[in-house]
């Protein structure tokens, strides 16, 4: 075990953790990344591993994660590294409930009902 590089007794213990990280603008959370924390004063010291993880998704080159604003997008180190191949939201907002297409159809129809019977 690896003593804490921020104090002077503790130790890390190796620890699924969330982070907060800004990517193009947005902070998106990232979950169960695999990370040693302090057992002290709760340091959390990335591996390798885990720190490139977390610099190609928030990389401004990664063009494979949907942008949008006041979306809170969460990645999930575990699930991720399950198969799939790429990063995938897993939790986003449900938009669809108010998108106006439908809506606007019928409106249009009922117009036309009535210039048509006029
Ligand atoms: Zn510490």
């Amino acid at each position: 075990m690896a003593r804490c590089p921020a104090c002077p007794t503790g130790t890390l213990r190796d620890k699924l953790v969330e982070t907060w990280q800004k990517r193009r603008g947005q902070w998106v959370l990232l979950k169960n990344v695999p990370a040693q924390a302090c057992d002290a004063c709760g340091e959390v010291v990335f591996p390798q591993k885990s720190a490139e993880w977390i610099g190609d998704l928030v990389s401004d080159e990664n063009q494979d994660v949907p942008t949008g604003q006041d979306v809170v997008l969460v990645f999930d180190y575990t699930v991720i590294h399950r198969g799939a191949a790429q990063p995938t939201p897993t939790e986003m907002p449900a938009t669809t409930a108010g998108a106006p297409t439908a809506k606007a159809t019928s409106a249009t129809n009922v117009i036309f009902s009535d210039g048509f019977r006029g």
